[in-house]
Parts: structure tokens; sequence; C-alpha cells
């Protein structure tokens, strides 16, 4: 591909695979400055200005892919738009410090919407002492879009990186998992994907201690399909792999203590398909997951901040592709690949 050319949209087949497009990226990080401390490839990027550790993160929503503005209420879309990005501060156990905005806003959309929506951002960003200080603004002829990129502070606690798991490490998450996109009754019409809450008190309260601190973290945007091989293959850095070998280091799941959400049994009762499967697959969660040393597993905590924590698994050694295996209620292990999650974006 030469760039220097026009080439036209129809010549770029075959479709963009968000993994390998970020494999392409991550693989050229060497040669970056010193001052960038956390380079592309965690849940944020960090560099030194001044002497201090800044950390960034940067988020799009659009409507019909994030969202559906004709069915969903534009505070929805605002809060979703600002804590998609604080969900990635979480994973780092940073704290928000500013954000900025961008909107491409459909001609038409009209000043009163446009209006509410942005004091919804602001409202949002400033309960999470995160102001929003400045954006800029479009009309196009598409849905809506906002990207929105938000600063962070280490204040005090180093990050916690998604680089770090060790063989014999237990798996940890926070909350529930699955069923993200099912409107529940209890809140009233709580729809996880849009309402969840950014879990930036837990996460400092686990980066922030000594006897706590995880091994690696990130949050799970993606579902724990897609989300756990990415804790694998950074594992597995810097060391480079030989051609064609997975991830040095797998994951043995137990399915029988993944924490199913309300949302993820109403989906099974919807498709017949067993909760695990949401649980494993839909995504949204925005949850944390993180590895602890097995030494501290007897003791760790099951409740942080008044948020449950579940052990769901243990890295191990993993010699190929088959990098996540799943132990099924009945003791028998199988392979996750053939649920068709594992290396596919
Ligand atoms: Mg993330």
């Amino acid at each position: 591909l030469r760039i220097g050319e026009p080439t036209g949209f129809a010549a770029y087949n075959p479709p963009v695979r968000e993994l390998d497009l970020l494999n392409h990226i991550y693989s050229r990080n060497a040669g970056l400055p010193s001052r960038v401390t956390i380079p592309p490839g965690d849940d944020m990027g960090a560099i030194t200005i001044g002497g201090a550790s800044v950390l960034v993160t940067v988020d799009q929503v659009a409507d019909g892919v994030h969202f559906d503005l004709a069915t969903t209420p534009l505070a929805k879309v605002a809060r979703k738009a600002v804590t998609r990005n604080l969900s990635d501060v979480a994973a780092m156990g940073a704290v928000p410090v500013a954000a900025v905005v961008a909107g491409c806003l459909p001609r038409g959309f009209g000043e009163a919407k446009a209006n509410a929506l942005f004091d919804a951002m602001r409202a949002v960003a400033m309960s999470y002492d995160c102001p929003l200080i400045g954006g800029d603004i479009s009309m196009w002829d598409h849905p809506l879009l906002l990207t929105v990129t938000v600063l962070a502070e280490t204040a005090g606690v180093e990050p916690v990186l998604r680089r770090g798991a060790k063989v014999g490490d237990n798996i940890c998450v926070t909350g529930t998992l699955g069923g993200s996109m099912e409107t529940l009754d209890d809140p009233p019409d709580y729809v996880h994907h849009l309402d969840f809450e950014p879990r930036l008190n837990v996460a400092r309260k686990l980066a922030g201690d000594a006897m706590l601190r995880p091994h690696c973290m990130l949050d799970l945007s993606d579902g724990l399909g897609k989300d756990l091989p990415r804790l694998c293959a950074a594992a597995s850095k810097p060391e480079p792999r030989p051609a064609g070998r997975g991830p040095s280091v797998g994951v043995e799941l137990w399915i029988d203590r993944l924490p199913i959400s309300r949302g993820a049994h109403r989906a099974a009762q919807r498709d017949g398909r067993p909760p695990w499967q949401h649980a494993l697959g839909d995504g949204e969660d925005y949850e944390l997951c993180f590895t602890i040393p097995r030494e501290i597993a007897d003791r760790f905590p099951t409740v942080i901040e008044g948020v449950p924590v579940t052990q769901i698994g243990r890295i191990v050694a993993a010699d190929d592709d088959a990098a996540i295996t799943l132990r099924m209620p009945d003791g028998s292990v199988q392979p996750m690949g053939e649920y068709g999650w594992e290396h596919h974006d």
C-alpha cells in the first residue's frame, strides 16, 4: 500500500480486523522517546511532563455502533461517552483529572438537543471530579459521533499494567458479567452498557494496597472471551515469540465460578444459550479483570469498596494457540477457541 497516492475505499479489501490493526500498531512501539512511559497497548498511555506522569485515553461512541439514538435517552449517551473512558482510568488504578470532547453532530440535530447533550456530558464528568475543559464540534451528514479524551494522574500509586500475569496467578473479576444490552427493571430501565459504574474506587484500593495489588489489570470492554487473550498476549511481551506461536501464558477458566449477571440470565432465557456463554461473549461489562499471586488467593477479599470480587480461573503455562481452556462444571476441559471468541475481533 502506497499511502502517498489516492486509492479510494474500494481498494481496501479485506476489511480491517481490529486486533490485527492493534498488533500492527503495537509492533512499532520500539524507539519511542523516553518520556513515553506506557506505550500503545495498555488501557491508557502515559508520558512524563515536567517530571510528572500523565496518563491519557481516548474512546469514541457512535450512534448505531455503541448506542441507538432512536431508543436511548441523550443523558445515557452522554454518560457512556464519559464513563467508557473512566473505566480505562480505573483499569490503570489512576485518578481522572480532566476531559476534552470532540463531537460530530448530524445536520438537523438541533440546538436544544445539542445543548442538553453537552450539559449532560459536563455534569457526568464533573460528578467524577473530571471537568470538561475543551473540545471541538462539527456538523456532518452522518450519525452522532462523540470522541472523549480523559487525562489522569497516578496520584502516588504506580499504574497497574496489562502486562505482568504470572503462571499460577488467580484471575479475578469485579461485579457480574454478561447481558449488558438487556433492559432490567431494577433499578428501573437499567441497561448495563449505558448505566455501568466505572470501578475507579475498587481499582484505587487494589492498586494502592500492597497486600491487594494485582500483577496486571484491564477493564472488560469486549468480554472475557476477547479480553483474556489480550491479558495473555501482554504477559508474553516483551520476549519475542517464534512466528506462529501463541502467547506463553494461557488461562484455565472455571465456568461454574463465573459471576453471572441478571442480564445474562435474561439473555439466556431469550435465546436458549447457557448464561455462562453470555458472561464470556456479550462484552461491554466494564468490570475490572486482574490477576493476584496464588499465595494471597485464600485470604483475598470477596468484596472491595462494596463491589463483589470473584476468582474465576488461573494463569497457566501455554505453548500453542489454545491459550484459553474452559473447565466445565462436570470437570471436563475444552478449548475456548471452539466458541469462536479467541483471536477474533
Ligand atoms: Mg480498556
